[in-house]
């Protein structure tokens, strides 16, 4: 599909075209340029390049930089939907939307609507292309529509959506994953990471018969009440550290601790001997921008929690066949009680896992006695999107060559910050990265409270440059910018030379406050 997205923004460009001059980014065979623009007087207006509105009014007086500069009659009409449907949305949905990040909160912007992706592509209703780095947050590690997924689903749609009664694809999935992750002996499918942490903080409060479970300030682990204190994600990026409706009782069995500090781990086993049944971790922080762990973290978890007896759950929701095929458990050698895994395992549909010893697992109905059960656990148009994936992506060199295309990208937009001089660090992890706008280059991202020094006006700036520009970043400072396969060297050059316009970008808008 062509590329629509207008090839003129700004002020200046507004001048020329009215003037009826050739900007020069004007696009070849376009004739004379007509731009449209968001009135500033009413979000469903847009302004023509000839100083006429839809509503009436004229050109506005004085400076006027718009953020939406369409160069063509339809774009102009399907904009005016995407107004319309936001505001329908906000009457009928929470919010206008189903998970708080995608409101742009946090980014000062109006939420998109997607009507399809195709490869490392997006496009919103109003037919504009985006460069898509937020990849359903981790699932999409192929891109969109890949058509190794698409076929797979085609396939079993016919054969039907839900049984409600097992599959062989949950047997063949199951089986794939523990050829990937040995320590997942037994696993159990659910719908959702959120489902995944749940279940296994009851599982090892059960084997335990211990009540306290341990996570890290800025991990995020869904949102089930014992673990919506400190955490990272949307409640970062809202700045909320914990959540009405969360009963103190139970907020109290949640001890949060800061990421890469072992001290602080032994303090909280010496003060609570014997009561601590779980420590869950993500390990590789993806949930407070990236955060990889320091040397020996998980490894003195690892020995801390053996020695008090306690679980050790590896959070893998967005590491697990991201960091490498085995997920971080392999890369670092470590070997949880129990992981969760999600996004990537369902190709793109909702389906999680939890799993591990199977001396824990089979403390699971109908084995045991904990209870967990679920109507579309283990769906087979997820399991079949899932084995589709992985097939994909065990094929030899394909992290060679994810993590390469990551690491340009990561040294890009390091060359960039220190090019523009604004104050920055760029920490990554695979094709995990996170552009942090922290005061100085010495201090290092390593926690949360460190993540938390970032800019996140600049990184607001910076981040509706991108997308004026056609590139998506996750709309928050605070979670992880994902490369996929889909993703190519040139887009990714391209990336990073238009984060060099957006820093610069950034540093005038810091400069005009
Ligand atoms: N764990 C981690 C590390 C995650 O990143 C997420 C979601 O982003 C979850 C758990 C929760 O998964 P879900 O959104 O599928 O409930």
């Amino acid at each position: 599909m062509t590329d629509h997205r207008a090839p003129v923004r700004g002020r200046k460009a507004w001048d020329a075209a009215s003037k009826g001059q050739k900007g020069q980014n004007f696009a070849p065979g376009m004739g004379r340029p007509r731009i449209y623009a968001q009135c500033p007087l009413g979000k469903t207006h847009i302004w023509r390049v000839d100083g006429s509105c839809r509503c009436g009014y004229g050109k506005p007086e004085g400076p006027f930089d718009p953020d939406v500069i369409l160069h063509n009659e339809d774009l102009m009409e399907s904009a005016v939907r995407a107004n319309d449907l936001r505001a329908r949305a906000r009457r009928v949905l929470v919010g206008g939307v189903n998970s708080p990040v995608r409101a742009f909160g946090a980014v000062v912007g109006d939420p998109l609507f997607i009507e399809r992706g195709s490869g490392s592509r997006l496009y919103d209703i109003a037919g504009l292309e985006y460069l898509d780095y937020v990849c359903s947050w981790g699932a999409g590690i192929l891109g969109h529509a890949h058509p190794a997924v698409t076929g797979a689903l085609r396939q079993q749609a016919a054969l039907g959506t839900s049984y409600g009664i097992t599959s062989p694809l949950e047997v063949k999935l199951a089986e794939e994953i523990f050829r990937a992750l040995p320590s997942m002996e037994k696993i159990r499918f659910v719908s959702s990471g959120t489902e995944a942490a749940m279940s296994a903080a009851r599982l090892a409060r059960a084997f335990t018969q211990r009540d306290l479970i341990v996570k890290f300030e800025g991990c995020y682990h869904g949102h089930s009440d014992g673990f919506l204190s400190q955490a990272g994600s949307g409640l970062a990026t809202l700045g909320i550290s914990s959540s009405p409706g969360v009963p103190e009782a139970f907020a109290g069995l949640t001890l949060s601790l800061p990421y890469n500090d072992l001290d602080a781990a032994d303090k909280a086993f010496t003060q609570h001997h014997g009561e601590i049944a779980a420590v869950i971790v993500e390990p590789v922080a993806a949930n407070m921008g990236v955060v990889p762990p320091a040397e020996n973290f998980l490894a003195g978890l690892r020995e801390l929690t053996a020695r008090h007896g306690t679980l050790l759950i590896f959070d893998e929701v967005i590491t697990g066949f991201r960091l490498a095929y085995g997920g971080a458990q392999t890369l670092y050698g470590i070997r949880p009680d129990l992981t969760m895994l999600g996004k990537i395992i369902g190709g793109g549909l909702p389906a999680a896992a939890y799993g591990g010893r199977p001396e824990i697992m089979e403390m699971i109905a109908p084995q045991g006695p904990v209870y967990q059960a679920g109507t579309l656990s283990g769906n087979p148009l997820a399991m079949r999107a899932g084995m589709a994936v992985l097939k994909e992506i065990r094929r030899p060199r394909f992290y060679d060559d994810l993590n390469r295309k990551a690491a340009r990208l990561a040294t890009g937009l390091r060359e960039a910050l220190r090019e523009t001089g604004i104050a920055g660090q760029v920490n990554a992890a695979g094709s995990l990265i996170t552009l942090f706008f922290t005061e100085s280059n010495e201090k290092a991202v390593t926690n949360y409270k460190t993540a938390r020094r970032s800019d996140t006006n600049r990184f607001a700036v910076f981040f509706r440059g991108m997308l004026r520009r056609g590139i998506l970043l996750p709309p928050s400072q605070f979670e992880a910018l994902f490369v996929s396969a889909a993703h190519s060297d040139e887009e990714i050059d391209r990336t990073v030379q238009l984060s060099r316009e957006c820093l610069r970008e950034s540093a005038d808008a810091n400069m005009a406050e």
